[in-house]
């Protein structure tokens, strides 16, 4: 008897994505904004824990039903009102969004899919406007083709899919949705999408997830980032490690060999391209950043100038250059930024260890007393 093969997994068409905890990692940052709110009345916190506050168990729960329920818990948040409440939580969110933890790899995998051209939305239970202001301060409504929220009517994550097949023009079956909860397995569900479950039982976070997407959509793997690489196994750098390090910004020193003692690299520590995708909290610290560092660099090496480039050629992911210009320098200009193909090929002699370790010692003592005012 001839047995039939499996079907093959229909070729996936559309990226559908949860935003919360599965882009950001933003749950605690919006438990600590509840509480923040809900302290405020005597007893407050207490009667949080009576009322339906997590949505990701699949119960219809918004802010608007938490504060509802919240006023009829709390006699003296009545007289302030539900809405007003809402207004005060909202506020406390937006202050935090910009600046919480992206879930691993969420930065790469948005690069990627919009770099190969997949229709990718975003597909939460906040509410549109809400959603939208979120993303933006992440820098991220440049990659997406539209963020969905809670439609303004009463619907949900089926509906947001629904209208992502539409706008893809696919089937529902071609539509991928990635998500953390039990509401984001059901949407899929119901909607006869393919489901990628991030934390728990599903995959670790998105950086585990994106190879076995990019397969089912039909994509080649993506070429692994050396910069991506590089941040991730920081133990390995020479001279000491890290000469200084923020949330958001790695400073090392450039790999032996080196043409010039003394060349600083400044990653960013998001897979970002550049400035043109650089969130809020990004395109607020670049300046200062370079400033503090360029200034402690020249302190430390007398330099004339701090020659600054990047080109995101090698990578896509933004490293800085910042090469110490000194005043009797036999090569200047752009030439310095060969120096170091240059020592790497033997047709100039490679800085020395001593020098480099010297520079990279004071540069680190000068940003731990003065770090950058972020
Ligand atoms: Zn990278």
């Amino acid at each position: 008897m001839e047995t039939t093969p499996p079907p093959a997994p229909t070729v996936l068409r559309a990226v559908s994505l949860d935003f919360d905890d599965t882009l950001i990692e933003s749950e605690a940052m919006k438990r600590a904004a509840l509480v923040r709110v809900a302290s405020a009345f005597d007893g407050g916190e207490a009667a949080l824990g009576r009322i339906q506050t997590d949505s990701r168990t699949g119960a219809k729960v918004t802010r608007h039903t938490i504060f509802r329920d919240f006023c009829r818990e709390v006699p003296a948040a009545r007289a302030v009102g539900a809405e007003a409440l809402v207004d005060r939580y909202s506020e406390a969110v937006r202050e935090g969004i910009a600046s919480a933890t992206e879930v691993h790899g969420a930065s790469r995998l948005l690069a990627e899919l919009r770099d190969r051209n997949v229709p990718t939305f975003i597909n939460s239970a906040t509410p549109t406007s809400a959603l939208q202001d979120a993303v933006k301060a992440r820098g991220w409504d440049r990659f997406v083709s539209a963020a969905l929220g809670a439609p303004e009517g009463g619907g949900d994550k089926v509906d947001n899919l629904a209208e992502i097949a539409k706008r893809a023009g696919c089937t529902a079956a071609a539509v991928a949705h990635i998500g953390d909860g039990a509401n984001d397995a059901s949407a899929a569900q119901r909607f006869g999408s393919a489901f990628f479950r991030i934390g728990g039982e599903g995959y670790r976070d998105i950086s585990a997830l994106m190879p076995v997407l990019l397969a089912r959509l039909g994509l080649p793997a993506p070429a692994t980032c050396r910069i991506c690489e590089k941040n991730s196994k920081l133990d390995a750098l020479p001279y000491g490690g890290l000469v200084w390090s923020s949330p958001r910004w790695l400073l090392l020193h450039a790999s032996k060999p080196t043409g010039v003692a003394g060349h600083l690299m400044l990653h960013a520590r998001r897979h970002v391209v550049g400035p043109a995708d650089f969130n809020d909290c990004e395109a607020a610290e670049f300046g200062p950043v370079l400033r503090r560092v360029s200034d402690a660099l020249q302190t430390a090496t007398g330099a004339k100038r701090i020659y600054t480039c990047f080109m995101s050629e090698s990578s896509p992911h933004l490293h800085v250059h910042l090469v110490p210009r000194l005043h009797d320098a036999d090569v200047t200009g752009f030439d310095v930024f060969q120096l170091q193909a240059r020592a790497k090929s033997g047709a100039v002699e490679a800085a020395g260890d001593d020098a480099c370790r010297a520079i990279v010692d004071a540069v680190r003592a000068d940003l731990a007393a003065r770090p950058p005012s972020l």
